[in-house]
């Protein structure tokens, strides 16, 4: 039995969620109906989520772009295709390859997130290249690299968690996010560090509720107390890592009731977290968005780790420190070469040896390659400047809504002589663009998903396409061979040469196949040879550093990058709520999920409320010194009442956002900035 338009491939399919990082495993049917599947341990015994079960609607919205679009209107894709090679030819031709640039998403495929950074280094020639993935898990990606020398969100399986006898999470609201992901959290006393009581928050043994930006001297506080208490692990201190000494000197200023004054936290409270961890056989910190997307997001996820080191727990079995990722892709996304200074493999792109490795794959010289170009946002506020990129192809990713200080990033993607969107529905991002480029989605496509455990999956093709839309590998097949490239389109090639141009690298992906994925329900990489049996837990014997120890690195708390003041006298931060996924583009068309929550809100304590004489449901008008915007109040407790709470999957709350950036991984200031707030009349 076939749905109109759609070919039975095989009655159901086994493949994977289109949303978060966990990667829900589901079974699909030609008519799109979906049911979980109970042979993915990430989805703990067959759990989904709304998105989930919902997420067959998607194939099937009558909102969906089926042909390209020129300045708005209908063209054939020869045209379209022409148009943009011609076009993206004069502008490298005018102003040099660094004139066009290139973003992805965390959404791609590994296949779709390694042609597309070839694409930019080969065929553009162009330096140019970041993705949005940099706005999500890059501040812990640059202090696992910094401690661990590799980054694997979770280096161990996700059912270590239900094993754990306390696991620390700052600043991530699963229940909300991956409420499957809550079903592994049952098990171990959950101590949450999080500004809000969210519905993560109450399920916790325990909630630290700090103030907005202060994560990272409540790190160094719990630290401070277990050096202290002499609760550290000194035997593992002295066998697997090195820089104690000095993380222990730096800590010496920061002691309980100086923490408890500048985050909040009562002494009593950490003291509480410390000895719970202390005290467990089995612990595990993790860490989320909160404590990550601030300009000091590499350290305080690094003060998390200096705790998890000297409590003994990274490498250890059943224990450990993880990042939890977001975006479905999120960790594969950031492995093969879409980030501005990576190469496949999770290598680097200034290493003479990696490039040389890279080249030869691609059929190159490694002096044609070019170097490190701007990060996300940096790269977004340099078009159509003019040092920037006159044009930009943007893969699965929607900046308008996703940006911060998104008004400003509209008026420089308006300033541009090109832009070029391949999307899935007509975006906020797509409707500025000169083309848009109408693609397939998950279960109409095959292609590799990298899971927050490091285990490659497979996402199979379940469905045909409507007619007329395209993949993007064959997109990028199309520009590139009118580029003068011939290269492949089938995502099983691409990942064969993936797998090539990771050999050897951090993000070894050489012996995985398309039938051991399917066999084994996944692969975890390291898994170098076809006969290797992939690397759940990669740092039982020695961590990934030249002398196989980890690294305990100092950092120092400071405020945030814009503190309150009496001008903009409340703390915003920004989040997600459960119905909906990153920017909302997917979701906002889906009818049950737009009816969970069909708008933006403005969440507050009733203190504030009263002051500013604010009622459930009154519109809101938040401000920045950015920009502003508009949402309903809602009132509630659960929020500290000097910081207002908002969900960024519409247009609107990113327009308040800070961008000031972390100094190592150019992650902008998302979660905290200082805002006015008021009634509007
Ligand atoms: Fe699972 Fe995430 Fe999909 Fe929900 S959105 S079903 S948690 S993969």
């Amino acid at each position: 039995m076939t749905t109109p338009g759609r070919t039975n491939v095989e009655l159901p399919v086994l493949t994977h969620c289109p949303y978060c990082a966990l990667q829900c495993g589901m079974a699909i049917t030609p008519e799109a109906a979906i049911t979980p599947r109970t042979d993915i341990p990430a989805n703990a015994g067959g759990a989904l989520c709304q998105k989930g079960w919902t997420a067959g609607e998607l194939l099937t919205n009558g909102e969906r772009l089926t042909g390209p679009l020129l300045h708005g209107r209908p063209v054939a894709w020869e045209t379209a295709l022409d148009h943009v090679a011609d076009r993206l030819s004069l502008i490298r031709a005018e102003h040099g390859p660094d004139a066009v640039a290139v973003f992805g998403g965390g959404g791609l495929t590994n296949e779709k997130a390694y042609q597309l950074g070839k694409f930019a280094r080969v065929a553009l020639g162009t330096s140019q290249i970041d993705y949005n993935g940099r706005f999500c898990m890059s501040s812990a990606a640059a202090a696992s690299m910094r401690a661990f020398g590799m980054d694997r969100g979770m280096p161990f399986p996700i059912t270590d968690l239900a094993e754990a006898d306390v696991v620390l999470l700052a600043g991530g609201n699963v229940a909300e996010t991956m409420p499957p992901f809550v079903r592994h959290l049952s098990g171990p006393r959950l101590i949450v560090v999080d500004p809000r009581r969210t519905a993560t928050a109450k399920l916790a043994w325990l909630h630290l509720q700090p103030t907005p930006g202060t994560d990272l001297a409540l790190a160094l506080g719990l630290l401070h107390l277990a050096i202290a208490e002499n609760l550290v692990d000194e035997e593992y201190i002295a066998a697997r890592t090195t820089g104690f000494e000095e993380v222990r000197t730096s800590l010496a200023s920061w002691w309980p009731e100086r923490v408890e004054r500048v985050t909040g936290v009562p002494v009593a409270r950490m003291r509480q977290a410390v000895r719970a961890l202390a005290a467990a056989q089995r612990a595990i910190v993790l860490t989320g968005r909160g404590a990550e997307q601030h300009a000091k997001g590499t350290d305080t996820v690094t003060a998390f780790i200096n705790l998890a080191l000297a409590l003994g727990l990274p490498g250890t079995p059943g224990s450990g420190y993880g990042c939890v990722t977001g975006q479905g892709n999120g960790q594969g996304g950031r492995e093969h070469g879409q980030k501005a200074d990576q190469l496949p493999g999770y290598r680097k792109i200034d290493d003479p040896a990696a490039r040389e490795h890279v080249a030869k794959v691609w059929g190159v010289q490694p002096d044609d390659l070019p170097g490190p170009g701007r990060s996300a946002y940096e790269l977004l506020d340099a078009l159509g400047t003019p040092a920037g990129p006159r044009a930009l192809l943007l893969f699965g990713s929607n900046p308008v809504v996703s940006a911060p200080r998104s008004a400003h990033v509209t008026g420089r993607l308006d300033a541009l002589d090109l832009l070029v969107v391949c999307d899935v529905v007509m975006s906020e991002t797509a409707a500025r663009a000169e083309v848009v480029f109408p693609v397939t989605q998950w279960a109409e496509e095959t292609g590799t998903m990298t899971n927050l455990e490091g285990r490659v999956l497979l996402r199979r093709k379940a469905v045909e396409p409507p007619a007329g839309v395209r993949s993007d590998l064959e997109v990028i097949r199309e520009l590139a061979a009118r580029l003068g490239h011939a290269w492949p389109s089938d995502p099983r090639v691409v990942f064969d040469e993936l797998r090539e141009a990771s050999a050897g690298g951090l993000a070894d992906y050489a012996g995985i196949t398309y039938e051991r994925i399917e066999a084994d329900k996944g692969v975890f990489w390291p898994c170098p040879a076809p006969g290797h049996p992939g690397t759940p837990r990669p740092f039982l014997d020695r961590f990934a550093t030249p002398d196989g120890r980890a690294r305990f690195t100092p950092v120092e708390h400071r405020p945030a990058a814009e503190e309150i003041d009496a001008d903009y006298p409340v703390y915003l931060t920004t989040g997600r709520v459960l119905a909906h996924y990153q920017s909302g583009a997917q979701t906002r068309r889906i009818g049950p999920l737009a009816e969970a929550v069909s708008e933006p809100f403005v969440e507050l304590h009733p203190d504030l409320a009263e002051e500013l004489r604010i009622g459930a449901g009154d519109m809101v008008r938040v401000r920045s010194r950015r920009g502003e915007t508009r949402g309903a109040a809602r009132i509630s407790d659960a929020i500290r009442r000097d910081t207002v709470f908002m969900p960024f999957h519409w247009e609107g709350a990113n327009r308040l956002t800070n961008p000031a950036l972390d100094p190592t991984s150019r992650m902008p200031e998302f979660k905290v900035c200082a805002v006015k707030v008021e009634r509007v009349a």
